[in-house]
């Protein structure tokens, strides 16, 4: 995937996507794949908005069957299979140990009856069936947690996934298919002829240069941004995108080895406790937002939420703010309604503003091929000619050598072809060419990772890495790891500035 910015002004594309998170990766790919022109342009790295900011799972959303949303679940627990099925180095089941107390605002009546439904609704679809614990299963599952007024609980299943690398394989595939894609390119404004948007101004972030980029149809897949856009449209239009800010940290060391979902005694929402890249997730809170997106941050009362309700489950396990490795905060772009955050539906909404641009709003990271999906038939009413392909990504399909066999072969660890393989999918052959060209990159960035060189390399010269927090946290996901001496973001540095000087 080469950043070329000098191509977008010699064309008109059929569509534009502004926005290079997951459902404008995906709007991309499916488009392209569909014969269209497309470009796609992001201001900052792909995934960097709230793609990269989420619980990391491709789940039916279980709690969302007390809001009574059952399309949205069964929507999403079809698309949760599918994508088990075909980007499984990317997502993997993932169990759910739910414990119950006395006094939770769900009693275990309501979480068993909720799990059923939950498997009841997956139909030919469950990963694995529900289960019932008793409280000695359930310690037996989660060594240390409390167990003073421990009802019972109830055991289920969902998946989990690397966020900003399935995003990415999306925009790879988009670019495999023809569409020309940057990032670091921003919108600051549109071009109209007759009050119809015809194309945008776009600044490229590294150099300052300013250029147009010409389309038939332009798709706003900009997330939380999406009211700004609405008014640099028309400066009279009504926010249509509700923000909720949602918190997660990393804590150092594994707590369990399943997920463990929780009533917070606080507000009553469910937040979670998930294994992640060895260590723990915790998260999320849900409050609205009123500031711009760009500066959307972490505050000490929202650790301190996430902290003082996973330590209530905890007790002989002082948790100190010493053992967090990492935070980090996403908006939720929700579709404006009123009620509490938690409260707010999920759903996907596509519009069509007089100018002619077209937003998409709401959703769900797991339902995003379904998001792209409708943005596509949309346009397709608006006579683009489509023809709705499957979807693919860009490292779909099967592996059937064995990792010792590479290893062997290849004369690397075990663990580092484990990690090219639920990194890359069949496209871990690139980074064992890589190798092959020079021996040096099979060195390991540092003792936190078995990752090696010839991915930062590949992150740089195909994945169209242009920082090290591009190769950090959305190409080779090592910013969550405990890392005491920082090593890896060195050597990144490093082969950053070999490579930009050449
Ligand atoms: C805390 C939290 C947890 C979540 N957990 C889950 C989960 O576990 N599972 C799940 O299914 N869903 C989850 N979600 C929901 C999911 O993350 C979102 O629905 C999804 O990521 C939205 O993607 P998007 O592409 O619409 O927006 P974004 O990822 O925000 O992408 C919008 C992009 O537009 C770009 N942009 C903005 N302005 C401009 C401009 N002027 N020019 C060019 N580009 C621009 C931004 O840089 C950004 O990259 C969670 C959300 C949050 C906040």
């Amino acid at each position: 995937m080469i950043r070329d910015i000098k191509r977008f002004s010699q064309k008109e594309y059929d569509l534009l996507v502004i926005g290079g998170g997951i459902n404008g990766c995906a709007i991309a790919n499916l488009a392209s794949g569909a014969g269209m022109k497309v470009a796609l342009v992001d201001k900052g790295d792909f995934a960097s908005g709230t793609s990269t900011k989420t619980t990391k799972l491709i789940h039916g959303g279980i709690r969302y069957l007390e809001n009574f949303e059952f399309d949205l679940v069964y929507e999403a627990l079809h698309e949760r299979f599918i994508q088990l099925k075909t980007v499984p180095y990317l997502v993997k089941p993932l169990g759910f140990v739910v414990p119950v107390y006395k006094k939770d605002a769900r009693p275990l009546w309501m979480m068993r009856i909720g799990v059923w439904l939950y498997d009841f609704l997956s139909g030919a679809y469950v990963i694995e069936k529900h289960r019932y614990l008793t409280v000695r299963q359930i310690t037996g599952l989660v060594p240390g947690i409390k167990q003073e007024d421990l009802v019972g609980g109830v055991m289920y299943y969902d998946a989990q996934m690397d966020d900003a690398r399935v995003c990415l394989e999306n925009a790879l595939m988009a670019d495999h298919l023809g569409a020309h894609l940057a990032n670091y390119v921003e919108v600051t404004n549109f071009l109209k002829r007759n009050g119809k948007v015809t194309g945008v101004r776009a600044r490229d972030v590294l150099t300052e240069h300013t250029f147009e980029i010409k389309a038939k149809k332009v798709v706003c897949a900009i997330g939380p941004w999406t009211n700004h856009f609405l008014r640099l449209d028309n400066p009279r239009a009504r926010a249509r995108v509700r923000t909720t800010k949602g918190v997660h940290l990393v804590y150092r060391g594994q707590m369990a080895p399943q997920a463990i979902l929780l009533s917070s005694q606080q507000d009553k929402r469910i937040f979670f406790i998930i294994p992640w890249k060895g260590n723990s997730l915790i998260g999320t809170t849900d409050t609205d937002y009123f500031d711009s997106p760009n500066q959307v941050s972490v505050k000490e009362e929202d650790v301190d939420y996430l902290l003082r309700e996973a330590q209530r489950i905890f007790p002989d396990k002082p948790l100190s703010k010493d053992n967090i490795i990492t935070t980090f905060a996403g908006l939720r772009p929700l579709v404006h309604d009123e009620g509490a955050p938690a409260k707010v539906s999920r759903k996907h909404v596509i519009e069509e503003t007089y100018s002619g641009l077209i937003f998409v709003m709401g959703g769900k990271y797991t339902t995003y091929r379904k998001i792209a999906e409708d943005c596509l038939q949309f346009l397709r009413r608006n006579r683009i000619p489509l023809a709705l392909s499957q979807f693919h990504l860009y490292g779909s399909g099967a592996i059937n050598a064995p990792s010792q066999e590479i290893a062997q072969h290849c004369s690397l660890d075990e663990a580092t072809v484990d990690i090219l393989k639920n990194t890359y999918g069949i496209r871990y052959q690139q980074i064992l060419k890589l190798v092959e060209k020079n021996p040096q990159w099979k060195n390991c960035l540092c003792s936190c990772s078995p990752a090696i060189e010839a991915q930062v390399v590949y992150a740089i010269e195909s994945e169209m890495a242009q920082t090290k927090e591009d190769i950090i946290w959305r190409r080779l996901s090592i910013g969550y790891n405990d890392c005491p001496t920082k090593q890896c973001r060195e050597r990144i540095q490093q082969i950053l500035a070999e490579f930009k000087s050449t």
